[in-house]
């Protein structure tokens, strides 16, 4: 098979940069704590050192994170509350194809709330959201910020089992929304994290594209709200994983503040 010319390489090189430029990325940092998330990359340029920074963005550490500056008030309801007016739920279609409801789990008092998009095939098996090789690349995602798993709450939009082929409707979506509305307002979070598109455009109530809203701080009320890719997505699309970087440190960047 021919080589490629060394122009057609520029040609394509440029084209990359252009869609990474599109994506809003600016720079390509490699530090100790992204290392391990982008590791599927590193594998495709073996020769690179594997700290080096190719631009250097300051993080802050554990060390110099400072503590938590507003006192959380105490909540009207609790998660538990909120999890029995949910009851056994058949509020929209999506209660037929459960086998449990998949409610949200983690601390009230975490300082980073996640929403995922649904309960997929094997959540609703195990009865554990983000479980398996999705669990595993979060835990990359979150570490790599210095965010302790422990202190995250998990949660979807919609809290009972869908798929990519039949994803959750408006109406599906309208019906969990308040109980998600709830969680949110008990803990309280520093930050959200949304993961998939329809994640992102349940909370912002917008139908853009995931790509015109990740790369920024976003509000729910006052909680900053920042979109990225769903660990799914970035598994099958692991040159994704430079993007969903830069939406991780403007999430840390929050925390630190
Ligand atoms: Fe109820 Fe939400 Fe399940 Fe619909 S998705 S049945 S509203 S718990």
């Amino acid at each position: 098979m021919a080589l490629d010319s060394p122009k057609k390489i520029l040609q394509d090189v440029r084209k990359v940069l252009q869609l990474h430029a599109a994506l809003g990325l600016e720079s390509y940092v490699k530090s100790e704590g992204i290392c391990n998330f982008l590791e599927r990359l590193d594998t495709a340029a073996p020769d690179q050192p594997k700290h080096e920074a190719l631009s250097v963005k300051r993080t802050v550490s554990v060390a110099e994170k400072p503590e938590k500056k507003v006192a959380k008030l105490a909540p009207q309801q609790t998660l538990a509350d909120i999890r029995k007016n949910l009851g056994d739920c058949t509020r929209c279609g999506l209660h037929e194809g459960r086998t449990r409801i998949l409610f949200g789990s983690g601390p009230a008092t975490a300082s980073v709330l996640i929403v995922g998009e649904w309960p997929n095939r094997i959540e609703d098996a195990e009865g554990l959201l983000f479980s398996g090789e999705d669990g595993g690349l979060l835990k990359k995602m979150l570490q790599a910020i210095q965010v302790d798993i422990n202190d995250v709450y998990l949660t979807t939009i919609v809290k009972c089992r869908a798929s990519e082929e039949n994803p959750p409707q408006k109406e599906h979506i309208a019906a969990c929304r308040p109980f998600l509305l709830s969680q949110i307002d008990v803990v309280a979070p520093r930050v959200i994290l949304t993961m998939g598109p329809l994640a992102a455009q349940s909370l912002l109530s917008t139908n853009k594209l995931l790509v015109h809203l990740r790369g920024r701080l976003h509000r729910l009320k006052t909680i900053p709200l920042i979109p990225t890719f769903h660990p799914s997505y970035l598994l099958k699309n692991p040159e994704m994983k430079k993007a969903a970087w830069i939406d991780l440190q403007l999430a840390q960047r929050e925390l630190n503040r």
